[in-house]
């Protein structure tokens, strides 16, 4: 059994924008800003180094 420790954010995320319902799929540990590309709405904010997901998550993609 491998005994690595992955980092749970390090995978791919795909939310929904909660003002027009347009998809998007986003880095979880993603550094810069992720603005809906429908309405300009801020999906995704980075605070001191950390991302903080501003929509519901739909789905997780593993990669
Ligand atoms: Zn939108």
């Amino acid at each position: 059994m491998a005994n690595t420790r992955k980092n749970p954010r390090s995978k791919f995320l795909r939310i929904v924008c909660p003002r027009c319902k347009k998809q998007k799929t986003v880095f979880g540990k993603a550094t810069t800003l992720v603005k809906c590309e429908g309405c300009n709405y801020l999906l995704l904010q980075t605070k001191g180094g950390k991302s903080k997901i501003r929509a519901p998550i739909k789905e997780v993609l593993w990669k």
